[in-house]
């Protein structure tokens, strides 16, 4: 039984005059009932046989007593009506609820033959070319190929069977009076396609046989390559959730300039971080490569029409991947300050503003202009006021006074601006005069991030959220240059 199977194998023709009762038979659609009847034909029993046959299969009234019996006696009789002088060469049966079969039909077509893949769904389940003609009979390889893509049994097991080929192998039979092999050959086209229980390739760290199928693996696999897609193993499992955390914060920060800051400014300090952020957004494989001396096994693979072939991937130390995972997690936390401002949330933060005044260091200042009518000069100023917890301050004075003199103000030169701003003050006074106002505050900063990236971070955010944004600046040392 073990010989090859022979795919060139072409039977003489399909159109033989046959024995009247093996024509009948392949005339019956049910899968059950012709097995049966099949058998009382191999042991002999051709007269019983050919009373159960008409020429119309079994009588209607004898299927519906049959399929009140069980389902299974179902299987096959919602095919098609085979035409004149066309015969069953092929069919497969699953044994699905009803029992469905799917055949191959042929017929003599003008000194060529003619075939159709058929099904018991008004033709749903097949796909593809579900008909074709040549001029020989199909050899086994090419009827084969021609009836399990147009009705595509791989993909029908995968769908309830996944890689349980046991499964898969007892879920389906092939029968055909032209091709003795058939059944042989779909079973070894499926053992092919699904990966065996032992697929597995050598870890390069310890020597051991890694199989991911079998979930049996060292202590260094981290990943799986199967047909192109990665699947995390083991110790890399948590490296892998964080990688993806990682990626969608910053599939998000791409619509948020704080994140985009937040992330430039910590990948700015650190390369491992921006290799991580880069990798992130490609992918586990990209990722896992970033692990010193990270390597794929020696892979493997499966033949068959629709083999595939995979690799693990060991990392000679786990540590490692923690180490990188916690950079992925403190990146994504980093991402998650939040920043208020005054201006958006139409709020005054002065509450947060310290009684103890804070250690504030200058930003930037210079001047602000909205419009002609409204300008002005503000100095920014930042503080921390405890952990990860900033505040932006924004001190504004009345630039309508600048280069004013007291003579001006003696002889009654101010414009009415000027009159206004000093009212009630006098001139070094109302020079001087200042107006505080807590811009911006955030809770949730990532420590690692310093005064001047956090100036930067909390100055863009008032400017994008409507505030003043210094067009003129001063040439005061500020913590950002303009
Ligand atoms: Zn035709
Ligand atoms: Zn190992």
């Amino acid at each position: 039984m073990n010989k090859q199977i022979d795919l060139g194998y072409r039977p003489e023709t399909y159109f033989r005059p046959q024995k009247l009762e093996r024509y009948l038979l392949s005339k019956v659609k049910g899968a059950v009932v012709r097995k049966k009847l099949q058998a009382l034909f191999d042991s002999g029993r051709h007269a019983e046989l050919s009373t159960l046959l008409t020429v119309e299969g079994i009588s209607a009234a004898d299927r519906k007593v049959l399929e009140s019996l069980h389902p299974m006696f179902m299987g096959g009789n919602y095919l098609p009506d085979t035409e004149d002088g066309e015969v069953e060469i092929g069919r497969i049966s699953i044994k699905s609820t009803t029992y469905d079969v799917t055949c191959v039909y042929a017929r003599p077509d003008g000194g060529a033959i003619h075939y159709r893949v058929v099904d018991e769904y008004g033709g749903e389940t097949l796909q593809g070319a579900t008909e074709a003609r040549t001029a020989k009979p199909m050899t086994l390889g090419e009827f084969a190929d021609f009836f399990i893509t147009a009705w595509p049994l791989i993909a029908v097991l995968e769908m309830n069977f996944e890689d349980d080929v046991e499964g898969a192998l007892g879920f389906f039979s092939a029968d055909s009076d032209f091709y003795p092999d058939l059944d042989r050959l779909c079973r070894q086209r499926v053992r092919d396609h699904f990966p065996t229980p032992d697929a597995g390739d050598e870890c390069p760290f310890c020597g051991r046989f890694n199989s991911p199928p079998a979930d049996d693996l060292c202590e260094h696999a981290a990943a799986w390559v199967w047909d192109g897609q990665i699947e995390a193993l083991g110790t890399g499992q948590a490296f892998a959730a964080a990688i993806q955390e990682l990626g969608e914060t910053i599939g998000s920060a791409e619509h948020s300039t704080t994140a985009e800051l937040i992330l430039e400014k910590l990948a700015g300090q650190n390369p491992v971080r921006a290799r991580l952020i880069d990798a992130a957004s490609d992918g586990l494989e990209e990722a896992l490569s970033l692990v010193e001396n990270a390597q794929a096994g020696d892979g493997w693979s499966t033949k068959g029409m629709l083999g595939g072939s995979g690799y693990t991937v060991c990392v000679p130390d786990s540590a490692a991947l923690d180490v990188l995972a916690s950079e992925c997690r403190a990146l994504v936390r980093a991402c998650a300050l939040e920043i208020q401002t005054a201006d958006t949330r139409q709020v005054t933060l002065e509450a947060l503003r310290p009684s103890q005044r804070p250690d504030w260091q200058l930003v930037a200042s210079g001047f602000w202009e909205e419009d002609t009518y409204h300008s002005g000069h503000i100095a920014y100023y930042i503080a921390s006021i405890g952990p990860g917890k900033w505040l932006l301050d924004g001190v504004e004075r009345n630039a309508m006074l600048d280069g004013v003199t007291q003579e001006d103000v003696d002889e009654g030169r101010l414009n009415d601006d000027q009159i206004q701003a000093m009212w009630g003050m006098r001139l070094e006074e109302a020079q001087s005069s200042e107006h505080r106002q807590i811009c911006a505050a955030c809770s949730g900063a990532s420590e690692e991030l310093l005064a001047k990236e956090m100036a930067e971070i909390l100055y863009r955010a008032v400017c994008e959220g409507g505030g003043k944004e210094i067009t003129e600046p001063d040439d005061s040392a500020g913590l950002l240059e303009l």
